[in-house]
């Protein structure tokens, strides 16, 4: 299978995040990126393609362009505040107060268009992130054009990034991006697989009241995992969307034999749902040595993953998550790559 993957993902930096209450390391590297592209050229899955450039009309798709042009915006904003290092936002428009307002102050703004404090903007984020998204439209092109699957090695990740808020790690939803990429195409129903340990909470908000994008999700109870706030088993979608959306929360300390289940039943739901296409936001950090997660996955569950989904016999489009366990990070996500293939 053909990958998808620049070297300009690179330039997003992050040196530290607010974690347990102290400033420490930053986990969402550069590296998580360059092991997984070497365990590609490692095993020999297939040819590592650069991204196209498409431009801002397919992030208009799925992100308000108040949100766009405030992320364009940023880096100049925050030179001319005299402000230098990496920006963290610490004051949300949460119920209680106004969220209709759009305040001038940076940030005021940095609020506005946030919903958490994990993920530092410095210089060359946004750009990174731009490239990332092109990195998912890439790959979603190979299969509108009739490859059965692809590979998106997109980095910063994309599944918490919402409408119009950054946050885990996230900017703008490359997985939701290439589903609605996918729609535009031509596809009628496509089903987002979200195997991530914490939940999507952004690509579940974007999609929560459509009925031709199912979206389905396998993480670790929000009740005692980050996002906290969503990601619950209640939450089924409205209006059109009703029924086409479902979580699979799962307490911490899950392996294979409760997690498999769950993704046997989130199967079931793909293939009842008629689906016609599939996007996989692949995160690694369900696995049992990863750094910021509590699930037991082994590096072998990772190849039976790509089996079960391969399973489904639908064209498919991977689009890399999270993962932190950095060293390993390589072995697992090209395991349920071959998993896939080899199935
Ligand atoms: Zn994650």
């Amino acid at each position: 299978m053909k990958s998808v993957f620049s070297q300009r993902q690179l330039l997003h930096t992050p040196s530290k995040e607010l974690s347990d209450g102290e400033m420490r390391p930053a986990v969402e590297l550069p590296a998580r990126a360059e092991y997984v592209r070497d365990r590609i050229l490692e095993v020999g899955l297939g040819e590592i393609v650069e991204p196209s450039t498409f431009g801002r009309a397919p992030l208009e798709r799925v992100h308000t362009t108040d949100y766009l042009d405030f992320m364009d915006g940023f880096h100049a904003m925050h030179e001319a505040a005299g402000r230098s290092g990496e920006a963290f936002p610490f004051c949300w428009p949460t119920k209680g107060l106004r969220c209709d307002v759009t305040p001038r102050h940076i940030d005021g703004l940095l609020g506005r268009y946030s919903f958490d404090a994990g993920t530092p903007i410095g210089p060359m984020s946004w750009e990174a992130a731009k490239i990332s998204a092109d990195t998912a439209l890439t790959a979603a092109r190979m299969i509108a054009e009739g490859a059965p699957v692809a590979f998106a090695l997109c980095r910063p990740p994309g599944h918490h990034a919402m409408t119009d808020r950054f946050g885990g790690y996230c900017f703008l939803n490359n997985a939701a991006i290439a589903a609605q990429y996918l729609r535009d195409q031509g596809a009628e129903r496509v089903t987002i697989l979200d195997v991530d340990y914490h939940h999507g909470n952004g690509t579940q908000q974007i999609f929560y009241e459509r009925g031709d994008v199912q979206f389905l999700s396998l993480h670790a109870d929000p009740a005692e995992e980050y996002p906290y706030f969503l990601g619950y088993a209640d939450e089924i979608g409205e209006g059109e969307g009703e029924g086409a959306n479902y979580n699979w929360p799962m307490p911490l300390g899950t392996d294979w034999a409760g997690w498999g289940a769950s993704l046997d039943e989130a199967c079931k739901r793909a293939a009842s749902f008629g689906t016609d296409t599939l996007v996989v936001s692949l995160g690694l950090d369900p696995f049992e040595r990863d750094p910021i997660s509590k699930f037991k996955l082994k590096s072998d569950d990772f190849t039976r993953i790509g089996a079960r989904i391969r399973k489904l016999g639908l064209p498919t489009l991977f689009v890399m998550e999270g993962g932190y366990a950095i060293d390993a990070l390589g072995v697992n996500c090209v395991n349920v790559l071959t998993g896939f293939e080899g199935a």
